[in-house]
């Protein structure tokens, strides 16, 4: 199943998030996503980091 899904890399440092089809999609890593959480003045940090958790693929259409 994975194979059918995009390239995701970060779109923040180009980390290679997940190795797919030669489409690039563009997510978040964990790592970026920690420091853009930390950026934001969220009430609820911890939520909104366990939502940053996985690689937002968003294929384009
Ligand atoms: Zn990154």
């Amino acid at each position: 199943m994975e194979a059918h899904l995009p390239t995701v890399v970060c779109a923040w440092c180009d980390r290679l998030l997940r190795r797919g089809l030669p489409s690039v999609s563009h997510g978040i890593c964990p790592d970026c996503a920690h420091t853009f959480v930390r950026s934001f003045p969220a009430p609820h940090p911890s939520s909104a980091l366990a939502a940053a958790g996985r690689p937002l693929a968003s294929p384009v259409r």
